[in-house]
């Protein structure tokens, strides 16, 4: 029994990405600029060496730390006497919101954006994009991570139900899915979308620098950093600066970070947007 709630969180986020990639070629919301497949495979093998320093540094400096931050009744969350779904609900809601603030710092810090640069780089955004981060961004969020689960004071079994509803949200708002408007209108109330966040990959500064949450549209709106008024055909998906249609090779990618490029520094430029352009 214990084995089979063991792989229950892995098997549900599999079953939602292939989900998502059958109803990606079923009903496309962007269309296509390079063929699905080199693409598709580029992103897998970023995605595996994302993968491994999630689990041998991530998942190894992070886990002990929600351990200690329990056992000494560390962060918000322990202070207060909560039932055990308020804890969740509001544990979550604030690994939400830093995390809404850490993807603005990767936008704005200079070091952190040349990383992030790499997942904004993929030319056609997909489901596969979700899982396309360069190994160094995640090392680089590591100590964010330990600080966020000080500060809040999350339990190990919380982080872990977090890591993975966080990453069923992104791989949803990656995805290239059209979903009906109206439908898709009513998520947006709660949830990031795929139409609204591929309006953050949009390689227009004014557009990128909006619909930066991982999760709850909530702190967007608080932030006025909401953006919905940009149609899809609209949108040149990819990094400002980046010119033509041809999308960086694996080696490229992995090696962009370590490479001076005048049109990665301007990703980090370009006004916010304001809720007051929302309809
Ligand atoms: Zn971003």
């Amino acid at each position: 029994m214990k084995d089979a709630r063991r792989w229950l969180g892995p098997a549900l986020i599999a079953a939602t990405a292939v989900g998502l990639m059958l109803g990606e070629r079923q009903r496309p919301l962007r269309g296509a600029k390079e063929p699905r497949n080199s693409h598709d495979i580029r992103n897998f093998a970023i995605a595996a060496l994302a993968g491994l320093a999630v689990r041998f540094v991530e998942q190894a400096a992070v886990a002990p730390v929600a351990a200690l931050a329990a056992r000494k009744r560390w962060g918000l969350l322990n202070r207060l006497r909560l039932p055990g779904w308020a804890r969740l609900a509001l544990g979550g809601a604030l690994m939400d919101y830093t995390l809404y603030l850490w993807h603005i710092l990767t936008h704005k810090v200079p070091a952190l954006w040349r990383f992030h640069a790499v997942h904004h780089a993929d030319l056609d955004l997909s489901a596969t994009t979700a899982l396309r981060f360069h190994f160094g961004e995640i090392v680089l969020s590591v100590p964010w991570r330990a600080l966020q689960v000080l500060a809040i004071g999350v339990a190990p079994h919380e982080l872990k139900l977090w890591q993975r509803a966080t990453l069923l949200s992104i791989l949803f708002h990656h995805s290239n899915l059209r979903l009906d408007p109206r439908a898709e209108r009513a998520l947006m109330g709660l949830v990031m979308t795929p139409r609204l966040h591929g309006i953050h990959h949009s390689r227009r500064p004014c557009e990128m620098n909006s619909n930066w949450s991982s999760g709850l549209t909530l702190w967007d709106r608080l932030h006025r950093t909401l953006r919905t008024d940009v149609p899809q055909r609209a949108i040149t998906i990819g990094i400002p600066g980046q010119r033509g249609d041809r999308a960086p090779t694996l080696g490229q990618a992995l090696a962009m970070p370590f490479f001076a490029d005048a049109s990665l520094e301007q990703g980090r430029h370009g006004r916010p947007a304001r809720s007051g352009q929302n309809r």
